[in-house]
Protein backbone atom coordinates (compact mmCIF):
# COMPACT_ATOMS: atom_id res chain seq x y z
CA UNK A 1 0.00 0.00 0.00
CA UNK A 2 1.10 3.17 -0.86
CA UNK A 3 1.80 5.22 1.58
CA UNK A 4 0.41 8.47 3.29
CA UNK A 5 2.51 11.72 2.59
CA UNK A 6 1.68 14.34 5.43
CA UNK A 7 3.32 17.87 5.73
CA UNK A 8 3.51 18.75 9.26
CA UNK A 9 3.28 22.36 9.86
CA UNK A 10 4.51 22.95 13.30
CA UNK A 11 6.47 20.21 13.29
CA UNK A 12 8.35 21.09 16.53
CA UNK A 13 5.10 21.55 18.57
CA UNK A 14 3.38 19.99 21.20
CA UNK A 15 0.85 18.76 18.23
CA UNK A 16 3.86 18.29 15.80
CA UNK A 17 5.88 15.88 18.37
CA UNK A 18 3.41 13.80 19.13
CA UNK A 19 1.97 13.80 14.93
CA UNK A 20 5.45 12.56 14.87
CA UNK A 21 5.24 9.67 17.51
CA UNK A 22 2.28 9.15 14.82
CA UNK A 23 4.56 8.50 11.75
CA UNK A 24 7.62 6.34 13.83
CA UNK A 25 4.93 4.02 15.24
CA UNK A 26 3.72 3.46 12.21
CA UNK A 27 6.04 3.88 9.52
CA UNK A 28 4.47 1.58 6.91
CA UNK A 29 1.64 4.10 6.84
CA UNK A 30 3.21 7.23 6.63
CA UNK A 31 5.92 9.60 5.20
CA UNK A 32 7.04 13.10 6.81
CA UNK A 33 7.25 14.85 3.61
CA UNK A 34 7.61 18.21 4.72
CA UNK A 35 7.93 19.41 8.74
CA UNK A 36 7.75 23.21 8.83
CA UNK A 37 8.96 25.23 12.11
CA UNK A 38 9.53 28.79 13.05
CA UNK A 39 12.56 28.62 15.92
CA UNK A 40 12.97 25.84 17.00
CA UNK A 41 16.07 25.17 14.28
CA UNK A 42 17.57 22.34 16.95
CA UNK A 43 14.97 20.02 16.97
CA UNK A 44 13.37 20.47 13.32
CA UNK A 45 17.41 19.70 12.42
CA UNK A 46 17.13 16.15 14.51
CA UNK A 47 13.81 15.32 13.08
CA UNK A 48 14.75 16.08 9.27
CA UNK A 49 17.77 13.80 9.93
CA UNK A 50 15.67 10.78 11.85
CA UNK A 51 12.68 11.51 9.56
CA UNK A 52 14.33 12.61 6.09
CA UNK A 53 11.82 14.51 4.75
CA UNK A 54 12.21 16.01 1.30
CA UNK A 55 11.81 19.42 2.44
CA UNK A 56 12.08 21.13 5.87
CA UNK A 57 10.96 25.04 6.30
CA UNK A 58 12.38 27.41 9.08
CA UNK A 59 9.97 30.20 9.21
CA UNK A 60 12.50 32.34 11.20
CA UNK A 61 15.12 33.28 8.29
CA UNK A 62 17.41 33.92 10.89
CA UNK A 63 18.04 30.54 11.92
CA UNK A 64 18.03 29.94 8.18
CA UNK A 65 22.02 29.14 7.79
CA UNK A 66 22.04 26.79 10.90
CA UNK A 67 19.11 24.48 9.62
CA UNK A 68 20.66 24.35 5.72
CA UNK A 69 24.03 24.11 7.47
CA UNK A 70 23.27 21.40 9.63
CA UNK A 71 21.48 19.05 6.74
CA UNK A 72 23.94 20.18 3.90
CA UNK A 73 25.09 15.97 3.96
CA UNK A 74 21.50 14.86 3.69
CA UNK A 75 19.18 15.02 0.13
CA UNK A 76 17.10 17.39 2.07
CA UNK A 77 15.56 20.62 0.67
CA UNK A 78 15.99 23.42 3.18
CA UNK A 79 13.90 26.96 3.08
CA UNK A 80 13.03 30.19 5.10
CA UNK A 81 10.09 33.00 4.70
CA UNK A 82 6.76 32.09 5.60
CA UNK A 83 5.57 32.47 1.69
CA UNK A 84 8.03 28.90 1.35
CA UNK A 85 5.38 27.53 3.58
CA UNK A 86 2.73 28.44 0.63
CA UNK A 87 4.64 27.30 -2.13
CA UNK A 88 6.18 24.09 -0.96
CA UNK A 89 2.65 22.72 0.62
CA UNK A 90 1.14 23.55 -2.82
CA UNK A 91 3.70 21.57 -5.28
CA UNK A 92 4.85 19.04 -2.91
CA UNK A 93 3.81 15.53 -3.72
CA UNK A 94 1.10 15.65 -0.43
CA UNK A 95 -1.48 14.09 0.16
CA UNK A 96 -2.16 15.54 4.14
CA UNK A 97 -1.60 19.14 5.83
CA UNK A 98 -1.39 18.97 10.06
CA UNK A 99 -1.79 22.07 10.45
CA UNK A 100 -0.71 23.24 13.80
CA UNK A 101 0.87 26.11 14.14
CA UNK A 102 -0.08 28.29 16.68
CA UNK A 103 -2.42 31.20 16.26
CA UNK A 104 -2.51 33.48 13.12
CA UNK A 105 0.33 32.81 11.54
CA UNK A 106 -1.00 29.13 10.39
CA UNK A 107 -3.92 31.17 8.40
CA UNK A 108 -2.28 31.64 4.55
CA UNK A 109 -0.54 28.36 4.84
CA UNK A 110 -4.19 26.48 5.68
CA UNK A 111 -5.86 28.67 2.89
CA UNK A 112 -2.85 27.58 0.41
CA UNK A 113 -3.42 23.83 1.59
CA UNK A 114 -6.88 23.91 0.83
CA UNK A 115 -6.81 25.53 -2.60
CA UNK A 116 -4.28 23.25 -3.71
CA UNK A 117 -7.04 20.12 -2.11
CA UNK A 118 -4.87 18.34 0.43
CA UNK A 119 -6.88 16.74 3.24
CA UNK A 120 -6.47 19.04 6.18
CA UNK A 121 -6.03 17.81 9.75
CA UNK A 122 -7.08 20.84 11.54
CA UNK A 123 -5.42 21.27 15.02
CA UNK A 124 -4.86 24.95 14.41
CA UNK A 125 -8.11 26.53 16.25
CA UNK A 126 -7.21 29.97 15.73
CA UNK A 127 -7.61 29.99 11.69
CA UNK A 128 -11.24 29.37 12.38
CA UNK A 129 -11.61 31.95 14.91
CA UNK A 130 -10.03 34.43 12.57
CA UNK A 131 -12.01 33.62 9.14
CA UNK A 132 -14.02 30.62 9.80
CA UNK A 133 -16.49 31.94 7.19
CA UNK A 134 -14.08 32.24 4.43
CA UNK A 135 -11.87 28.73 5.21
CA UNK A 136 -14.89 26.43 5.39
CA UNK A 137 -16.37 28.36 1.84
CA UNK A 138 -12.92 27.69 0.78
CA UNK A 139 -12.92 23.98 1.77
CA UNK A 140 -16.29 23.60 0.18
CA UNK A 141 -15.59 25.31 -2.89
CA UNK A 142 -12.28 23.23 -3.34
CA UNK A 143 -13.90 19.88 -1.69
CA UNK A 144 -11.11 19.95 0.41
CA UNK A 145 -11.99 17.27 3.53
CA UNK A 146 -11.03 19.24 6.73
CA UNK A 147 -11.17 16.68 9.89
CA UNK A 148 -10.31 18.02 13.63
CA UNK A 149 -7.84 17.03 15.46
CA UNK A 150 -8.94 19.29 19.07
CA UNK A 151 -10.05 15.88 20.96
CA UNK A 152 -13.62 17.85 21.21
CA UNK A 153 -14.45 18.45 18.18
CA UNK A 154 -12.93 14.90 17.00
CA UNK A 155 -15.27 13.90 19.68
CA UNK A 156 -18.32 15.85 18.07
CA UNK A 157 -16.81 14.62 14.36
CA UNK A 158 -17.01 10.92 15.60
CA UNK A 159 -20.39 10.69 16.82
CA UNK A 160 -21.80 12.16 14.04
CA UNK A 161 -20.30 9.74 11.42
CA UNK A 162 -22.49 8.08 9.38
CA UNK A 163 -25.54 10.20 11.52
CA UNK A 164 -28.27 11.04 8.86
CA UNK A 165 -29.70 13.10 11.40
CA UNK A 166 -29.12 16.67 12.21
CA UNK A 167 -27.41 17.80 15.89
CA UNK A 168 -29.86 19.60 17.98
CA UNK A 169 -27.18 20.72 20.04
CA UNK A 170 -23.06 20.08 20.90
CA UNK A 171 -22.30 19.50 24.56
CA UNK A 172 -18.67 20.61 24.68
CA UNK A 173 -16.60 19.80 27.50
CA UNK A 174 -13.97 21.59 29.21
CA UNK A 175 -11.79 20.68 32.04
CA UNK A 176 -11.89 24.24 33.47
CA UNK A 177 -8.12 24.89 33.30
CA UNK A 178 -6.00 25.20 36.46
CA UNK A 179 -7.99 28.15 37.78
CA UNK A 180 -11.72 26.62 37.92
CA UNK A 181 -11.49 25.70 41.68
CA UNK A 182 -9.81 29.04 42.38
CA UNK A 183 -11.39 32.04 44.22
CA UNK A 184 -10.93 35.04 42.51
CA UNK A 185 -8.12 36.27 44.95
CA UNK A 186 -6.19 33.90 43.80
CA UNK A 187 -6.88 34.50 40.13
CA UNK A 188 -6.11 37.90 40.42
CA UNK A 189 -2.41 37.55 41.90
CA UNK A 190 -1.47 34.25 39.44
CA UNK A 191 1.53 34.04 38.32
CA UNK A 192 2.76 32.63 34.73
CA UNK A 193 4.44 29.18 36.69
CA UNK A 194 -0.14 28.80 38.43
CA UNK A 195 -1.67 29.58 34.91
CA UNK A 196 0.76 27.01 33.12
CA UNK A 197 0.09 24.15 35.38
CA UNK A 198 -2.88 22.36 33.36
CA UNK A 199 -4.38 19.93 35.29
CA UNK A 200 -5.23 17.46 32.54
CA UNK A 201 -3.43 17.84 29.11
CA UNK A 202 0.50 18.81 28.31
CA UNK A 203 0.43 21.52 25.77
CA UNK A 204 2.22 24.60 24.46
CA UNK A 205 2.07 27.30 26.16
CA UNK A 206 -0.37 29.69 24.33
CA UNK A 207 -3.27 26.85 24.24
CA UNK A 208 -2.28 26.04 27.98
CA UNK A 209 -2.89 29.66 29.30
CA UNK A 210 -6.33 29.73 26.85
CA UNK A 211 -7.31 27.02 28.76
CA UNK A 212 -7.13 29.15 31.95
CA UNK A 213 -8.08 32.01 31.03
CA UNK A 214 -11.08 29.68 29.26
CA UNK A 215 -10.66 31.50 25.88
CA UNK A 216 -9.54 28.62 24.74
CA UNK A 217 -12.86 27.26 24.75
CA UNK A 218 -14.45 30.36 23.65
CA UNK A 219 -12.53 29.59 20.69
CA UNK A 220 -13.74 26.26 20.57
CA UNK A 221 -17.57 27.47 20.49
CA UNK A 222 -16.86 29.27 17.49
CA UNK A 223 -14.16 26.61 15.77
CA UNK A 224 -17.62 24.04 16.48
CA UNK A 225 -19.92 26.67 14.68
CA UNK A 226 -17.97 26.81 11.68
CA UNK A 227 -17.06 22.90 11.25
CA UNK A 228 -20.45 21.81 12.23
CA UNK A 229 -22.65 24.57 11.10
CA UNK A 230 -24.05 24.58 14.56
CA UNK A 231 -25.99 28.21 15.45
CA UNK A 232 -24.05 29.44 18.92
CA UNK A 233 -27.11 28.34 20.64
CA UNK A 234 -26.59 25.04 19.69
CA UNK A 235 -23.12 24.97 21.43
CA UNK A 236 -23.56 24.12 25.52
CA UNK A 237 -20.02 24.43 27.43
CA UNK A 238 -20.02 21.57 30.66
CA UNK A 239 -17.00 21.81 32.52
CA UNK A 240 -15.91 17.85 32.91
CA UNK A 241 -13.02 17.85 35.29
CA UNK A 242 -11.94 14.20 34.69
CA UNK A 243 -11.58 14.71 30.58
CA UNK A 244 -12.68 11.53 29.80
CA UNK A 245 -15.76 12.59 27.35
CA UNK A 246 -14.64 14.47 24.69
CA UNK A 247 -17.46 16.18 24.01
CA UNK A 248 -20.90 15.07 23.05
CA UNK A 249 -23.83 15.60 20.64
CA UNK A 250 -27.56 15.65 21.19
CA UNK A 251 -30.19 14.44 18.39
CA UNK A 252 -33.52 15.34 18.47
CA UNK A 253 -35.24 12.62 20.18
CA UNK A 254 -32.74 13.78 23.45
CA UNK A 255 -30.23 10.82 22.82
CA UNK A 256 -26.66 11.82 22.99
CA UNK A 257 -23.34 10.38 21.76
CA UNK A 258 -19.90 10.96 23.35
CA UNK A 259 -16.58 9.64 22.46
CA UNK A 260 -14.53 9.06 25.48
CA UNK A 261 -11.24 8.03 25.91
CA UNK A 262 -8.19 9.22 28.72
CA UNK A 263 -6.77 12.25 28.12
CA UNK A 264 -4.35 11.58 25.31
CA UNK A 265 -3.72 14.09 22.24
CA UNK A 266 -2.41 11.09 19.80
CA UNK A 267 -5.65 9.91 19.58
CA UNK A 268 -6.70 12.54 17.75
CA UNK A 269 -4.07 13.01 16.12
CA UNK A 270 -3.63 10.01 14.58
CA UNK A 271 -7.30 9.21 13.56
CA UNK A 272 -7.58 12.65 11.81
CA UNK A 273 -4.04 11.43 10.02
CA UNK A 274 -5.79 8.03 9.32
CA UNK A 275 -9.41 9.03 8.80
CA UNK A 276 -11.65 6.71 8.76
CA UNK A 277 -9.20 3.67 10.23
CA UNK A 278 -8.10 3.75 13.71
CA UNK A 279 -4.73 2.94 14.50
CA UNK A 280 -3.59 0.84 17.34
CA UNK A 281 -2.18 3.04 19.95
CA UNK A 282 -0.21 2.01 23.54
CA UNK A 283 -2.69 5.36 24.73
CA UNK A 284 -4.06 4.46 28.11
CA UNK A 285 -7.47 2.41 28.44
CA UNK A 286 -10.19 3.85 30.77
CA UNK A 287 -10.80 1.18 33.91
CA UNK A 288 -14.56 0.86 34.12
CA UNK A 289 -13.80 -1.95 36.83
CA UNK A 290 -12.67 1.11 39.10
CA UNK A 291 -14.79 3.72 40.90
CA UNK A 292 -15.11 6.00 38.06
CA UNK A 293 -16.66 9.75 38.39
CA UNK A 294 -17.59 11.56 35.54
CA UNK A 295 -18.72 14.90 36.81
CA UNK A 296 -20.60 17.80 34.65
CA UNK A 297 -20.86 21.29 35.36
CA UNK A 298 -21.67 25.03 33.79
CA UNK A 299 -18.72 27.29 33.54
CA UNK A 300 -18.60 30.00 35.82
CA UNK A 301 -19.10 33.09 33.50
CA UNK A 302 -18.18 35.53 35.63
CA UNK A 303 -14.99 34.13 36.81
CA UNK A 304 -13.66 33.27 32.98
CA UNK A 305 -15.11 36.45 30.83
CA UNK A 306 -13.56 34.99 27.68
CA UNK A 307 -16.13 32.80 27.52
CA UNK A 308 -18.73 35.57 27.08
CA UNK A 309 -16.04 37.44 24.77
CA UNK A 310 -16.27 34.29 22.39
CA UNK A 311 -20.01 34.18 22.33
CA UNK A 312 -20.12 38.23 21.82
CA UNK A 313 -17.55 37.56 18.82
CA UNK A 314 -19.78 35.10 17.17
CA UNK A 315 -22.94 36.80 17.74
CA UNK A 316 -21.60 39.81 16.51
CA UNK A 317 -19.54 37.89 13.27
CA UNK A 318 -17.80 40.01 10.74
CA UNK A 319 -14.31 40.87 11.69
CA UNK A 320 -15.15 40.58 15.66
CA UNK A 321 -13.33 37.41 16.16
CA UNK A 322 -10.47 38.27 14.07
CA UNK A 323 -10.07 41.40 16.34
CA UNK A 324 -10.64 39.24 19.53
CA UNK A 325 -7.71 36.30 18.27
CA UNK A 326 -5.49 39.47 17.68
CA UNK A 327 -5.75 40.92 20.84
CA UNK A 328 -5.57 37.83 22.96
CA UNK A 329 -2.71 36.59 20.97
CA UNK A 330 -0.99 39.83 22.18
CA UNK A 331 -2.21 40.04 25.68
CA UNK A 332 -1.53 36.09 26.42
CA UNK A 333 2.54 36.90 25.31
CA UNK A 334 2.72 39.99 27.45
CA UNK A 335 1.29 37.50 30.22
CA UNK A 336 3.85 35.06 29.39
CA UNK A 337 6.42 38.12 29.65
CA UNK A 338 5.57 39.12 33.02
CA UNK A 339 4.38 42.41 31.46
CA UNK A 340 0.82 42.24 32.53
CA UNK A 341 -1.55 40.30 35.20
CA UNK A 342 -3.74 37.57 34.41
CA UNK A 343 -6.69 39.40 34.70
CA UNK A 344 -5.95 41.88 32.28
CA UNK A 345 -5.90 39.55 29.48
CA UNK A 346 -9.36 39.87 29.15
CA UNK A 347 -9.83 43.33 29.79
CA UNK A 348 -7.19 43.88 27.04
CA UNK A 349 -9.15 41.68 24.71
CA UNK A 350 -12.18 42.97 25.70
CA UNK A 351 -10.94 46.79 25.04
CA UNK A 352 -9.51 45.78 21.68
CA UNK A 353 -12.77 44.76 20.57
CA UNK A 354 -14.56 47.67 20.89
CA UNK A 355 -11.33 50.00 19.44
CA UNK A 356 -11.31 48.03 16.27
CA UNK A 357 -13.30 49.15 13.02
CA UNK A 358 -16.12 46.75 12.19
CA UNK A 359 -16.28 45.13 9.28
CA UNK A 360 -19.25 43.17 8.36
CA UNK A 361 -18.46 40.57 5.58
CA UNK A 362 -14.58 40.91 5.35
CA UNK A 363 -12.35 39.34 2.30
CA UNK A 364 -9.17 38.10 3.01
CA UNK A 365 -7.64 41.52 2.59
CA UNK A 366 -9.80 42.50 5.65
CA UNK A 367 -8.84 39.84 8.20
CA UNK A 368 -5.12 40.36 7.36
CA UNK A 369 -5.87 44.31 7.89
CA UNK A 370 -8.05 44.01 11.07
CA UNK A 371 -5.47 41.43 12.68
CA UNK A 372 -2.48 44.44 12.01
CA UNK A 373 -4.42 47.00 13.34
CA UNK A 374 -6.14 44.98 16.76
CA UNK A 375 -2.88 44.01 17.12
CA UNK A 376 -1.29 47.40 17.32
CA UNK A 377 -4.07 48.75 19.55
CA UNK A 378 -3.53 46.07 21.97
CA UNK A 379 -0.09 46.95 22.21
CA UNK A 380 -1.14 50.06 22.75
CA UNK A 381 -3.52 48.81 25.62
CA UNK A 382 -0.66 47.19 27.35
CA UNK A 383 1.14 50.50 28.49
P1 LIG B 1 3.19 24.80 20.38
O1 LIG B 1 3.46 26.17 20.84
O2 LIG B 1 3.65 23.66 21.18
O3 LIG B 1 3.76 24.63 18.89
C1 LIG B 1 3.51 25.58 17.90
C2 LIG B 1 4.21 25.18 16.63
O4 LIG B 1 4.01 26.20 15.65
C3 LIG B 1 5.72 25.07 16.80
O5 LIG B 1 6.19 24.03 15.98
C4 LIG B 1 6.24 26.41 16.28
O6 LIG B 1 7.58 26.38 15.84
C5 LIG B 1 5.28 26.60 15.12
N1 LIG B 1 5.16 27.97 14.66
C6 LIG B 1 4.81 29.06 15.38
N2 LIG B 1 4.81 30.16 14.60
C7 LIG B 1 5.14 29.75 13.36
C8 LIG B 1 5.34 30.41 12.12
N3 LIG B 1 5.18 31.73 11.99
N4 LIG B 1 5.70 29.68 11.05
C9 LIG B 1 5.90 28.34 11.15
N5 LIG B 1 5.74 27.66 12.31
C10 LIG B 1 5.38 28.35 13.40
O7 LIG B 1 1.60 24.72 20.14
P2 LIG B 1 0.65 23.44 20.23
O8 LIG B 1 1.26 22.31 19.48
O9 LIG B 1 0.21 23.26 21.62
O10 LIG B 1 -0.62 23.96 19.42
C11 LIG B 1 -0.62 24.07 18.02
C12 LIG B 1 -2.06 24.37 17.58
O11 LIG B 1 -2.88 23.25 17.91
C13 LIG B 1 -2.67 25.58 18.30
O12 LIG B 1 -3.51 26.26 17.42
C14 LIG B 1 -3.49 24.95 19.43
O13 LIG B 1 -4.59 25.75 19.80
C15 LIG B 1 -3.96 23.67 18.76
N6 LIG B 1 -4.24 22.57 19.69
C16 LIG B 1 -3.26 22.09 20.52
C17 LIG B 1 -3.51 21.07 21.41
C18 LIG B 1 -2.42 20.48 22.26
O14 LIG B 1 -2.67 19.49 22.95
N7 LIG B 1 -1.23 21.02 22.26
C19 LIG B 1 -4.86 20.49 21.52
C20 LIG B 1 -5.80 21.03 20.57
C21 LIG B 1 -5.51 22.04 19.70
P3 LIG B 1 8.83 26.58 16.87
O15 LIG B 1 8.54 25.73 18.07
O16 LIG B 1 9.97 26.03 16.06
O17 LIG B 1 8.96 28.01 17.18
Amino acid sequence: MRKKRIAILGSTGSIGTQALDTVRAHHDKFVAEVLVANNNAELLVRQAIEFQPNAVIIANEQKYAYVKDALARYPIKVFTKPESVEQIICGENIDTVLAAIVGYAGLKPLISAIKSKKTIALANKETLVVAGDLIMKLAEQYKTPVIPVDSEHSAVFQSILGEPNKIEKILLTASGGPFFNADNKYIENATKTDALKHPRWAMGKKITIDSATMMNKGFEVIEAHWLFDVKPEQIQIVVHPQSIVHSMVQFVDGSVKAQLSEPDMRIAIAYALNFPVRLPLDSKRIDFSKFLTLEFQCPDIEKFPCIALAYKALDKGGNTACVMNAANEIAVDAFLNDKIKFLQIAEIIEKTMSMTVFIPNPNIDDYIATDIEARSIAKRLLN
